[in-house]
């Protein structure tokens, strides 16, 4: 957060005139004076924050996700001096793993502002990653140039799923043998478009217009996806679950089926959203439609260059590996390092000079959910206890593994019962949505309507 200027919308009184032997370090400060400050009394350190109130854990959130500018005053000085009086045994993460996400766009060269060459140019550049939310529908449209482009520069352009057919609230339904067609579909279009142009993808979802219900992510897991993306955490049932703060501000939320849903967030939101985020230890993902782009890619580049000019080292990769690499970890006083994972696979390397031992946990109140365990060399025994699976692995100095965990199916797939009517208003929907992009924003951004 060092050096954030930020509009919070909590007052506080400020404290001037303190007494110079207390050697006071100002940590948040306004005009006036400052609001959250160290000082040392007698060799002994002390903090003060003047706000009037502390952010409740078990608060319900109300809106799509936590807003840091509605409860800066609230929330930063706790986590600042948490994060300074327990640095030893709170649970780090060992990196900032971060990513771009573009909704939409089909692999084509152009796609409204969005020149997909001109992307990978402008990501080498200014260094970031970026995964296109590519829509299953559109498996047998992409163009040969494109397809080599992002085998050109795997570490900056990836691949993930965006719906199935990017109708209105497809994952909206509470049906789960109608979700599991879906879901089937969308994953074998994305294999048949694998197939085909030989370019994997991350078997991640990010919902369309950010709809899902509780049972669509209970899908997802038995249809062994990694995670899921959203806007939001709030789902869109009738009578949705109460998502406390305290698992908003985890790695990831777990809340539904202990399925992670992974946070991501707008421009707009603020980079103080997104720098409070890498001090919680959640990865950074940005989502932006092909519209941010406009303007030669000068929005983008601005705020990309602010995120990169945080006082932290982001690590840009596809949107799988961010997931497989966002996980916690504390070392215990036997040595072994203690790892909590959030995704269904995980990416884990033995950075130290000797071998080491990983005692690893998965959130799962279901043990019988769990079809197994599989590592590089195996599968890996398993246990369950107190809500978690957990296991054990030993890695060689520099030895690095990837841990997958798979999920039994229990639902069966609803007929399919598409029309032809169907069909054809999910080809005009998007031919429509096409032609809004490419010609009629590109049209009213030079008459300056968009801004
Ligand atoms: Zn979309």
């Amino acid at each position: 957060m060092s050096g954030l200027t930020v509009s919070a919308k909590q007052a506080a009184p400020v404290l001037t005139g303190i007494d110079t032997s207390l050697r006071m370090t100002r940590l948040i400060s306004n005009a006036e004076g400052s609001v959250f400050m160290k000082m040392e009394h007698e060799g002994v350190p002390f903090f003060l924050s003047t706000a009037n109130s502390l952010v409740d854990l078990d608060s319900s959130i109300t809106t799509h996700q936590f807003d840091l500018r509605e409860h800066f005053l609230s929330a930063v000085p706790i986590i600042m001096y948490v994060r300074w009086a327990f640095p030893e045994s709170s649970c780090k993460q060992l990196e900032c793993s971060a990513c771009l996400i573009i909704d939409d766009p089909p692999l084509k060269v152009s796609y409204g502002f969005l020149n997909l060459r001109k992307l990978s140019d402008v990501a080498l550049r200014h260094n970031f990653s970026a995964s296109i939310a590519f829509i299953p529908w559109n498996w047998s449209r992409s163009t040969r140039k494109v397809i080599d482009l992002f085998k050109q520069y795997p570490k900056r352009l990836s691949l993930s799923v965006h719906g199935c057919d990017h109708t209105t609230s497809e994952f909206g339904t509470r049906d789960k043998s109608t979700l599991v067609r879906k879901v089937k579909k969308a994953i074998s279009r994305m294999q048949s478009h694998e197939e085909k142009n030989g370019l994997p993808y991350d078997r991640i979802m990010v919902f369309p217009q950010g709809v899902f219900s509780e049972n669509a992510l209970q899908v997802l897991k038995e249809q062994n996806f990694v995670a899921a993306v959203n806007t939001s955490v709030r789902s869109t049932d009738p009578e949705p679950r109460k998502i406390t703060l305290a698992s908003c501000w985890d790695v990831a939320l777990m809340d539904y089926g202990d399925f992670p849903l992974l946070t991501r967030r707008y421009p707009s939101e603020g980079i103080e959203n997104f720098a409070f985020d890498i001090l919680l230890g959640k990865p950074c993902l940005v989502v932006i439609h092909h519209d941010f782009c406009r303007d030669n890619y000068a929005h983008l580049t601005k705020f990309i260059d602010q995120l990169n000019g945080l006082p932290c080292t982001l690590s840009w990769r596809s949107l799988g590996e961010v997931v497989r690499r966002s996980f916690r970890q504390r070392t215990l006083p036997s040595g072994t390092i203690a790892v909590e994972m959030y995704g269904g696979e995980l990416r884990l390397s033995n950075t130290f000079s000797a071998t080491q031992n990983f005692s690893i946990r998965r959130r799962e109140r279901d043990s019988n959910a769990v079809k197994e365990v599989v590592s590089d060399s195996g599968i890996v025994d398993w246990s369950h206890a107190d809500g978690y699976i957990t296991f054990s692995l030993e890695l060689n100095p520099k030895e690095s593994a990837l841990i997958r965990i798979t999920y039994r199916e229990t639902v069966s797939p609803a007929p399919e019962d598409e029309t032809a009517l169907y069909r054809l208003k999910t080809a005009a929907r998007r031919h429509l949505c096409e032609a809004r992009d490419n010609y009629l924003q590109p049209a009213l951004n030079v008459l300056g309507v968009l801004r």
